[in-house]
């Protein structure tokens, strides 16, 4: 175990009390209380001396000592910690339902963080075969020159990743779920039990369904990573990763690691993902509505042969998803007739869907893996269909979702 910094990394919620008053009773009250009011009111206590609502941004990076190591609430200098941070890790830690929270620059940052932390050369991960281009990037080319091998195994089939795993040797098995871009779901409980059986962690990349919408803490996962790039932040004006675990000892590695690796977020940006958290709840389940009516919408049109939804009874995931997610979110894939051509051309004309990359923000997104975010899997197992396009559902009003789809696939072919 890493020794850790006694002052500013310690346990609990980050640092104690100190001007902001963060993480402090709060937390344990909103704990016990429902998703929407923790996403609100956890990690932070209005200000003492202003009674400011909201963290306040603070723009510092060092801080006054009362004497040689006289701290005020833990703070000492802004990579180890800083107000702004402490409540957001805070908050993010009771939305997941984990003990604590660690919020990074990036999702890949994050991820980063936690793998070079829990994992040492000579040492081997499950991965998902379809797992997000910049992880799957991550593992083969940083991690693995570092000497961390890895092996792709489908994380729909709990066989398969029993297979993939080497107990003794495999420290981490990793899942999304549900997947990019086909929506594959992972069984949490069952692959819990897997990576358990053989002495590893099970990571669930939680980033497309949300803390909302699945808490994979209490289906038995130990670490949970976010992009709050995406559904977090929620309004496509912020970068930013995070882990949340229940295990005090992971914890302490954790924190060691993010600061000694420093790969931290600023204030700005921990105050805009921490304010988009906040209404987390309420655009979740507008994204799932949009994405409902999208989903019946594309069903029934001529054009689509294919609609990729785990909210849909063919879905060969929707028994498990129905498990395990309070709704199906807002990813919805489909394929339409007429191949490569016919799918860039749905993309090129839908106007209230913006065509572009990322996923998760108010606005409604389209675009096309095979030459867009997997166009780098072209000609190997990760390729997806040539005529398969992917929407990130926004919040805007449902009918017009469905109009400029309409207009867009009516001009096919
Ligand atoms: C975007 C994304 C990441 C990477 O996060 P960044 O914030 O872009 O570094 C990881 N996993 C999933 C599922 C993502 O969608």
């Amino acid at each position: 175990m890493a020794p850790l910094s006694s002052s500013a990394q310690g346990r609990g919620h980050g640092p104690q009390q100190g001007g902001a008053r963060v993480g402090s009773v709060t937390q344990e009250h909103t704990n016990k209380s429902g998703f929407e009011t923790r996403a609100i009111h956890a990690g932070y206590e209005p200000d003492e001396m202003t009674g400011a609502v909201i963290p306040p941004i603070y723009a510092t990076s060092t801080y006054k000592q009362d004497g040689v190591g006289g701290l005020r609430g833990g703070y000492e200098y802004s990579r180890s910690a800083n107000p702004t941070r402490t409540a957001l890790e805070g908050a993010l830690a009771a939305v997941e339902e984990g003990e604590r929270g660690f919020a990074f620059a990036s999702g890949l940052a994050a991820e980063d963080t936690l793998i070079r932390a829990l994992t040492r050369p000579g040492d081997h991960a499950v991965i998902p075969d379809d797992a997000y281009g910049g992880t799957y990037r991550l593992f083969d080319k940083v991690e693995k020159a570092w000497g961390l091998e890895h092996s792709p195994a489908a994380v729909s089939d709990v066989d398969a990743v029993r297979a993939a795993v080497r107990p003794g040797t495999t420290k981490l098995v990793w899942v999304e779920t549900p997947t990019n871009p086909m929506l594959n779901i992972a069984d949490i409980e069952a692959l819990a039990a897997v990576a358990h059986d053989a002495g590893a962690l099970l990571v669930v990349d939680n980033t497309f369904a949300s803390p909302y919408l699945q808490q994979p803490l209490t289906l038995g996962a130990d670490i949970v990573v976010h992009s709050t790039t995406k559904y977090v932040g929620g309004h496509s004006d912020v970068v930013g990763g995070a882990l949340v675990v229940r295990d005090l000892e992971v914890a302490d590695r954790l924190a060691f690691h993010q600061n000694s690796m420093g790969a931290v977020p600023g204030p700005f940006d921990c105050f805009l993902t921490h304010r988009g958290l906040k209404t987390l709840g309420v655009r979740m389940d507008r994204h799932c509505d949009n994405a409902e009516k999208v989903v019946d919408f594309l069903t029934g049109h001529g054009k689509v042969t294919q609609v990729v939804y785990p909210g849909l009874k063919e879905h060969p995931g929707h028994t498990v998803a129905a498990k395990q997610m309070k709704r199906f979110g807002g990813m919805v894939s489909f394929r339409v007739e007429g191949g490569v051509d016919a799918a860039l051309e749905v993309c090129a004309r839908a106007e209230v869907f913006t065509l572009g990359e990322s996923l998760g923000g108010v606005e409604s997104l389209i675009e096309h893996p095979g030459r867009m975010t997997h166009a780098s899997v072209a000609g190997t197992d990760l390729e997806v269909p040539a005529d398969l396009i992917r929407l990130s559902v926004g919040i805007e009003t449902a009918d017009d979702l469905i109009a400029d789809l309409d207009r867009a696939l009516g001009t096919v072919g």
